[in-house]
C-alpha cells in the first residue's frame, strides 16, 4: 500500500513523486515508457521552471550535461535582452531524453519506487474514491497497486483524467501546427520571430551542440506544409529572416526527422477529486507558443506536492487541500493562459504591436518585456493601462500612438 501513486513519470509526474518522497511518504510512480525516452515537444525552459529546479538541488546536475546556456533571447521588433529573475540568469532548452531522465532519476534518488513500461488502464474504487490503479507491463502482465491517492500525471488525454471523467472547461481551439527539427553547424543564440503571413519561427540552442528549429503556422495551411515539409520549412524561415534561411540552407546540417504535428486544444480540466488529483499537461494545458508547459509542470507538481503533504500529515483533509491545489493553479495561470491563446493566434493584436514597441524604447520596457517571457511579470500586469501608460512615456510614444486594453481586446475570448 503506497501513500501516493503518480501516473506518468515526465516534467510533472517525477518531480512530484520526488518532492513527496524527500518528506518521506511512500511514492509509486509508473509510466508506460522507458527512459531515456523523447517526446513531441521543444524544451524551451523559462526561469520561473528552473528556479524549481535550482530549488530542488536539479538545475546544477542540468548543467552538467552540456545543455549550452542562453544569455540574450532575440524577438520579432528588435527586442533584444533577457531578464534575471528569481536569481535565475541563464536559461537552457535541454533536450527531453537528457530533462526526463534526470527528473526520473531524481525520483529514484529520493526513494520513490519506479517502474517503467506498466501502462495504467484502470482505477481501483473504494468507498467512493479512487484507491490504486490497474494496468498492464509491456510483457502483458495485468498487476494492481493500491494507494491512499492517486494522481495522474499522464498528459494530454489523461487515462487518470479520463477514468474519473474529469470534465474539461475555458477549451480553446488551437490555432495552429508545428513542425520542428535539430541541427548541427549553426550559432543563433535564442531566436522567437514572427512573420508577416502567419507565421513565426524559433530557434534555440540544445544538447550534442545542436540548434532546435522550429516553426509554425496556422492550421488551414496544414495540409499544403505537409506536401513538402522541408521545402515548406525552409520557406517559412526565408520569409521571416531571409538571412537566417541563406544560413539554415549553407551551414545547417539536418540531424534528424521531421517531427510535425497539429497542436492540440487548450483547456483547463477539473483537476481534484476524492482520491485524485491531476498535475501538469493531465490538468491544464495550452499551446506551446509562450514555452510555459514544462515550467508550469514543474511549478504546480511542488504546489501539489505541498498539498498532499498537508493532506497525508493530517493538517488537513486531503480532498480539500487538492482542491485549494486545484483553485489556486487556475487562478495563478489564468493570465498566461489567455495570453498564450491571444498570441498564439499569429495575429499580434494592434494593442500588443503597440505596447511591444513602446518596450522596445526604454530600459523599462526591455526589462518590462523580458520578465513578461520568463514569468516575472503577468501578462495582466503587463498591459495594465497604467503600466502602459508609463511604457509609452518612457519610450516618448506620441499619444495617437497609444493603446490601452479598452482600445482593443487584451484577453482572448474565443472559448468553445
Ligand atoms: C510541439 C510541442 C512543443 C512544445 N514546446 C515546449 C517548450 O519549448 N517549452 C515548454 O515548456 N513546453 C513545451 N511544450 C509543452 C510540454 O511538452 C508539456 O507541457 C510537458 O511535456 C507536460 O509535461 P507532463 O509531465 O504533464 O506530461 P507529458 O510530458 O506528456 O508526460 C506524460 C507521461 O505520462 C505517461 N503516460 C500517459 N498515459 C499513461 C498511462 N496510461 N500509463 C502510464 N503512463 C502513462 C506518458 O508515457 C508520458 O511519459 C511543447 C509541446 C509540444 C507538443
Amino acid at each position: 500500500m503506497y501513500d501516493v501513486i503518480v501516473v506518468g513519470a515526465r516534467c510533472a509526474g517525477s518531480p512530484l513523486a520526488m518532492l513527496l518522497a524527500r518528506r518521506g511518504y511512500r511514492v509509486l510512480v509508473v509510466d508506460r515508457k522507458a527512459f531515456p525516452s523523447d517526446t513531441i515537444s521543444t524544451h524551451y525552459i523559462v526561469q520561473a521552471g528552473l528556479a524549481r529546479m535550482r530549488d530542488w538541488g536539479l538545475l546544477d546536475k542540468l548543467v552538467s550535461t552540456g545543455v549550452p546556456a542562453v544569455r540574450r533571447q532575440n524577438f520579432s521588433s528588435a527586442l533584444r535582452g533577457f531578464a534575471e529573475i528569481d536569481g535565475i540568469t541563464e536559461t537552457f532548452a535541454p533536450r527531453r531524453t537528457v530533462l526526463d531522465a534526470l527528473l526520473i532519476d531524481a525520483a529514484r534518488a529520493a526513494g520513490a519506487e519506479v517502474i517503467e513500461r506498466f501502462a495504467v488502464s484502470d482505477l481501483i474504487r473504494q468507498d467512493g474514491r479512487v484507491a490504486g490503479v490497474r494496468g498492464k507491463f509491456v510483457d502483458g502482465a495485468e498487476q494492481e497497486f493500491r494507494a491512499s491517492f492517486v494522481v495522474g500525471a499522464d498528459g494530454r488525454n489523461s487515462t487518470v483524467g479520463n477514468l474519473v471523467d474529469a470534465e474539461y472547461h475555458r477549451v480553446v481551439s488551437a490555432s495552429g501546427f508545428f513542425a520542428y527539427n535539430y541541427y548541427d553547424g549553426l550559432d543563433w543564440e535564442f531566436q522567437h520571430r514572427t512573420g508577416n503571413d502567419q507565421q513565426w519561427f524559433g530557434a534555440w540552442p540544445t544538447n550534442d551542440n545542436q540548434h532546435l528549429v522550429t516553426v509554425m503556422r496556422r492550421i488551414d495551411r496544414f495540409t499544403e506544409f505537409r506536401a513538402d515539409v522541408e521545402g515548406n520549412f525552409h520557406q517559412v524561415i526565408d520569409q521571416i529572416l531571409p538571412a537566417y534561411g541563406e544560413q539554415l540552407r549553407d551551414a545547417g546540417r539536418r540531424a534528424e526527422r521531421f517531427r510535425v504535428m497539429r497542436y492540440p486544444d487548450n483547456y483547463y480540466r477539473r483537476s481534484a477529486g476524492p482520491g485524485w488529483a491531476l498535475v501538469g499537461d493531465a490538468g491544464y494545458h495550452k499551446d506551446p507558443f509562450t514555452g510555459w508547459g514544462i515550467s508550469d509542470a514543474l511549478v504546480y507538481a511542488e504546489l501539489l506536492a505541498d498539498k498532499l503533504h498537508a493532506g497525508l500529515s493530517g493538517e488537513q483533509p486531503i480532498d480539500e487541500a487538492v482542491r485549494e491545489y486545484e483553485r489556486h493553479r487556475d487562478e495563478r495561470t489564468a493570465s498566461t493562459f489567455d495570453f498564450t491563446c491571444t498570441i498564439s493566434e499569429l495575429n499580434v493584436p494592434r494593442l500588443y504591436r503597440a505596447a511591444y514597441r513602446a518596450a522596445g524604447g526604454s530600459e523599462l520596457g526591455l526589462t518590462q518585456f523580458f520578465n513578461l517571457v520568463g514569468g516575472g511579470l503577468d501578462a495582466d500586469r503587463f498591459f495594465a493601462r497604467d503600466n502602459l501608460q508609463a511604457l509609452y512615456h518612457a519610450a516618448g510614444t506620441p499619444a495617437g500612438e497609444r493603446l490601452f486594453p479598452a482600445d482593443d481586446t487584451m484577453a482572448y475570448s474565443r472559448c468553445l
